[in-house]
């Protein structure tokens, strides 16, 4: 039902369970439109919702690419800075040699 003083959960019939600490898997979605407004598929995970990509990042609307906590889980900054460079890198490929670029599937 509630989280009471420190790290005391309260269960809605009532008992008090005592803990010295909570870890919480908090949900995430993308806090900006533009992807779901490009018509940009999104789809749930256990973190929260997030853009469909594929291994090169790029999402359903041909053209557009995603990276980062937007795109991938898990959350991490390593993770998004890795992706972030690699996003990079397809979009420069999708430039530079289009034909080379597949649609995403699935
Ligand atoms: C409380 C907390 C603790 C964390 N601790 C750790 C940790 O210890 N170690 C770790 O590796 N990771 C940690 N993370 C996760 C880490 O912060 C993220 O994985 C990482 O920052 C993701 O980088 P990103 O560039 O994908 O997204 P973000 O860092 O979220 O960057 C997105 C940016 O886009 C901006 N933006 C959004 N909408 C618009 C718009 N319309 N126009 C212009 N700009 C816009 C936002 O303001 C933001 O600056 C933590 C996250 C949180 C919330």
């Amino acid at each position: 039902d509630r989280i009471e003083g420190k790290a005391d959960v309260r269960l809605v019939d009532g008992r008090l369970l005592a803990f010295s600490g909570l870890f919480v898997a908090s949900r995430c979605t993308p806090s900006n439109p533009l992807a779901e407004s490009l018509g940009c598929a999104l789809e749930e995970t256990v973190l929260g919702l997030q853009i469909h990509t594929d291994a090169e990042n790029k999402t359903s609307v041909p053209g557009v690419f995603a990276c980062g906590d937007v795109a991938r889980i898990p959350h991490s900054v390593s993770v998004a800075v890795g992706n972030g460079a690699l996003a990079g890198m397809q979009i420069h490929r999708s430039l530079c040699w289009p034909e080379t670029v597949l649609p995403l599937r699935g």
